[in-house]
């Protein structure tokens, strides 16, 4: 008997499979969703035919139609994913109210003691599959485990439209032949790391001496190991547990109201900053920004922006702050006060993928940088390392 029964259902090539839904001509065809390759274009989302090309999320577009001939690009219909999003998410559902989603194509369930009720772990899983591909064209692979963290390990080992089930007690026999890289939480910097100690495979992490893994990697150390042999006791949230309510915030009333845009541009910038290393203190990750502007005349406007991943990076915010800011501030009124929310709060590991070699070495040397720059300012105060644009707004103020 399963003591827990936790999905983990992920939409295979989700941004292009929708895409094949909208143009059915795309299907069976190398595909990429992104910007143009003439522009600084880069791919968002690649069919499992281009991949087989080398191409990959984060690759520049001009790169991915050198590397793949015949390589057909759409730029992508946003909104169309939210909905379909969505609508993937009511079936699943369906299944149990114990549904936390951690990305726009991705969710993890607790099916526990639902066995009497829709069958065993694998049919339920089954028909999850068939129900969302029947009605709404899609294709999703579901892990089944006792835990999140094998759960999410099976699905990516099972994709495209995959159903891989790992039995209780064999987590870490499951785990033991696959490269480090697959456990998330191990990206690109810690992968290198190990593998100076010859650790390559899950199995060799899993039986190298704890005290050891402690020397080299701090209280990381024998969290990794436990990790590796498949323990983890993390609950599946729904958003109702989750407290959506709690949120970390920055406002600013100025002392005359401003039209400038490059100024409100690098206040953005600098309120952000000041919420992010709040959210790091504090262990969070955000996946969801807003932006709330208040104009001369009182009238306030706000707009949200949710990421593909929960992040704790500043740079994971900036760009769609920019972009919402951009759209919002459009009335020829002076602004009177300016403020960036983050929402949506978990605590837990950044996503890491298990495809995208480039984005997450990106990640982990950014976080890096990150945390180096908050330990300056825990020394020295806030104002001395900042990022280009606040950097901007302390000289020309
Ligand atoms: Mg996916």
């Amino acid at each position: 008997m399963r003591t827990r029964s936790i999905f983990h259902a992920d939409l295979d090539a989700f941004f292009v499979s929708v895409e094949r839904v909208l143009d059915p001509r795309l299907c069976g065809r190398p595909v990429v969703v992104g910007g143009p390759a003439d522009g600084r274009g880069v791919v968002a989302a690649a069919s499992y035919e281009a991949r087989a090309f080398g191409v990959c999320s984060a690759m520049p577009m001009a790169q991915a139609m050198r590397r793949c001939p015949g390589l057909l690009r759409v730029s992508g219909s946003h909104s169309m994913y939210g909905r379909a999003s969505r609508a993937v998410f009511d079936v699943l559902g369906q299944y149990t109210p114990i549904l936390e989603k951690v990305s726009i194509d991705e969710a993890y369930l607790d099916l526990t003691g639902t066995g009497l009720l829709f069958g065993g772990a694998i049919d339920v899983a089954d028909r999850m599959r068939r129900e969302v591909r029947e009605r709404l064209r899609l294709d999703l692979t579901i892990g089944v485990s006792q835990n999140r963290l094998v759960s999410k390990v099976a699905s990516a080992f099972a994709k495209p439209y995959g159903l891989f089930d790992v039995a209780l007690g064999q987590e870490a026999t499951f785990l033991a032949p696959l490269d480090v890289r697959a456990l998330p939480g191990i990206g690109p910097v810690t992968a290198h790391r190990l593998k100076d100690w010859n650790i390559e495979k899950l199995g060799a992490l899993a039986d190298t001496a704890s005290w050891f893994l402690r020397e080299t990697f701090g209280d990381h150390g024998p969290a990794l190991q436990s990790r590796a042999r498949g323990e983890d006791d993390t609950p599946v949230c729904p958003p109702w547990e989750r407290n959506e309510s709690k949120s970390i915030g920055h406002e600013e009333t100025f002392a005359t109201d401003v039209d400038d845009h490059a100024f409100l541009r690098a206040k953005l910038s600098a309120l952000l900053s000041k919420a992010a290393r709040r959210l790091r203190k504090k262990g969070l990750l955000a996946r969801k920004v807003s932006v709330k502007l208040r104009y001369a005349d009182f009238v306030t406007e706000t707009r949200d922006c949710t990421l593909r991943e929960p992040s704790d990076l500043d740079g994971d915010f900036l760009d769609p702050m920019q972009e919402l800011l951009h759209h919002m501030a459009s009335r020829r009124t002076l602004v009177r006060l300016l403020g960036v929310r983050l929402t949506g709060l978990v605590r837990g590991f950044r996503q890491t993928s298990l495809f995208d070699a480039e984005q997450d070495f990106k990640t982990e040397s950014r976080s890096a940088i990150v945390s180096a720059m908050d330990d300056i300012r825990d020394k020295y105060g806030a104002s001395v390392v900042q990022s280009g644009e606040a950097a901007w707004l302390s000289n020309s103020r």
